[in-house]
């Protein structure tokens, strides 16, 4: 019988249908068996039972005017995960598939994520279920307000600090943080993503997209590869795929295939990320226009055939569930060698399962898009000393966070009896500095 059984069971049952949740607390617990072993002191004082448990959940009512002047209802919320090591921190999420359950996995993951990168930050998540696809840029500032109208309640630089996730970009910090001024009447660095005029970090834009590639080219050369010279599919082409491509050109590698939520291009020669920087960030386009300008490739519509094109590396960047068990199978068939999740829990488990038994060099989220959530904390460090750092001292900054992480998953998982599975090793490596700090901090 497994020590951490009853714990699986509590969730299920304490939260029925979250099936992203219960699929994240899983993966996890799993991992976390040798530790319970290890830890008898730590299963007594209850902290895996604590540890998935959020501290706090909000959930609230966000009414806005639309341009036809129809009174429109959404759902918010935040879900204030562990504050072991440090405050709240983690993204809003805009998109019509948020739920309690999405956000409560995403929490989840973070609290571990955040560990991972050695700075003093603890787990936290939130959204709505708004769609900002095709509003005016006047509704998603009426929205955005009125969610902050009852976030800043809950949030502060000491308490919790959000940022963005999909459907949040810097427009929309741009007004969440207006209205917590206004609201407010203090200037703090209570959100990060920020603009650069206003208490935004450099490299933050690219951090999470850079930090991917840095990680896993830590994680390739250990297995004597790397970015040079390698075909690359990166899926979305939203912040996390663009600056992740962009990253893969600068290493030497060629990224040959990336998507939207509708299909997938396909351009052999290299994708032109001048066009997809156009299309995505300035015109929000789809990413079928593509094709327009570059003949040469092709459009397939179904974002998930993505993963029938060859490839090197395979660099999950949209979102949730993207790739199941076929598309695994299709990758390794097709000689893919590594998989680096630049997304929140892009592969399923059967996806996962496979990587590992197939020896495919495998960095999965927590520790492989942590970069994001590292330069967000060095922009709370800059906000708090009133300072700004150049691009090259982020990004050596950023570089080295990556570097450690993985050091760090690595050695875990060896020690643990898991050597080259960076999954259970990053569970491990972030569960054990916020379970000792739960642990010293008493029963809470
Ligand atoms: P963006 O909103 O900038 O881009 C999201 C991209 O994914 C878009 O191309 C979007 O296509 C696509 N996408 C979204 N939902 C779906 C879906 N259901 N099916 C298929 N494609 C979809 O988000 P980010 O780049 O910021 O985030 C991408 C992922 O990375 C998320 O999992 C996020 O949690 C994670 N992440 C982000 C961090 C950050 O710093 N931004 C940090 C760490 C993780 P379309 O435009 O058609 O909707």
């Amino acid at each position: 019988m497994k020590i951490l059984a009853d714990v699986m069971e509590q969730v299920i049952k304490r939260n029925p249908n979250e099936t992203e949740f219960h699929q994240a607390v899983s993966e996890v617990l799993e991992s976390l068996e040798p530790v319970a072993e290890k830890h008898p002191e730590w299963v007594k004082a209850g902290i895996f039972s604590r540890i998935v448990e959020p501290e706090r959940q909000v959930v609230f009512r966000v009414t806005w005017v639309d341009d036809n002047g129809n009174v429109q209802v959404n759902r918010g919320f935040r879900v204030q995960f562990n504050s072991a090591i440090g405050p709240y921190k983690g993204g809003l999420r805009l998109h019509p598939s948020v739920n309690i359950g999405i956000i409560k996995f995403l929490g989840f993951e973070q609290i571990l994520k955040n560990s991972l990168t050695g700075l003093p930050i603890g787990g936290g998540k939130g959204g709505s279920d708004f769609d900002p696809k095709g509003k005016s840029d006047g509704e998603i500032m009426r929205f955005c307000q009125n969610f902050m109208f009852e976030l800043s309640r809950h949030i502060g630089e000491n308490t919790d600090v959000p940022a963005g996730d999909i459907g949040v970009g810097g427009r929309e910090i741009g007004y969440l943080f207006g209205m917590y001024k206004k609201i407010r009447n203090e200037f703090t660095g209570v959100l990060t993503g920020k603009g650069l005029d206003w208490g935004g970090s450099l490299a933050r834009t690219e951090a999470t997209g850079y930090g991917l590639c840095y990680f896993m080219e830590e994680a390739l050369n250990a297995k004597g590869k790397s970015f040079k010279g390698a075909t690359v599919s990166v899926s979305g082409s939203g912040n996390v795929a663009i600056y992740a491509t962009q990253k893969v050109h600068q290493l030497g590698g060629k990224v040959v295939a990336m998507s939207d939520s509708n299909g997938y291009i396909y351009d052999p020669e290299g994708i032109k990320l001048d066009t997809i920087q156009r299309l995505k960030e300035i015109e929000r386009q789809r990413i079928s226009k593509y094709v327009d300008f570059h003949p040469n490739a092709t459009y397939t519509e179904g974002c998930s055939n993505i993963w029938n094109v060859k490839c090197d590396i395979a660099l999950p960047s949209a979102t949730q569930n993207e790739l199941d068990g076929e598309a695994a199978k299709t990758l390794i068939a097709n000689g893919c060698y590594a998989v680096g999740e630049g997304a929140n829990m892009p592969s399923t488990p059967e996806a996962v399962e496979l990587f590992i038994e197939n020896k495919v060099v495998f960095g999965p989220a927590k520790a492989a898009n942590a970069g994001g959530v590292a330069t967000s904390a060095l922009e709370m460090s800059q906000n708090s000393m009133r300072y700004s750092w150049s691009f090259e001292e982020v990004d050596a900054k950023l570089k080295n966070i990556m570097a450690n992480i993985y050091k760090n998953a690595s050695e875990a998982a060896k020690e643990y009896g898991q050597e080259d599975n960076l999954v259970a090793g990053a569970n491990i490596a972030g569960f054990l500095k916020v379970a000792s700090a739960m642990y010293s901090q008493g029963i809470l």
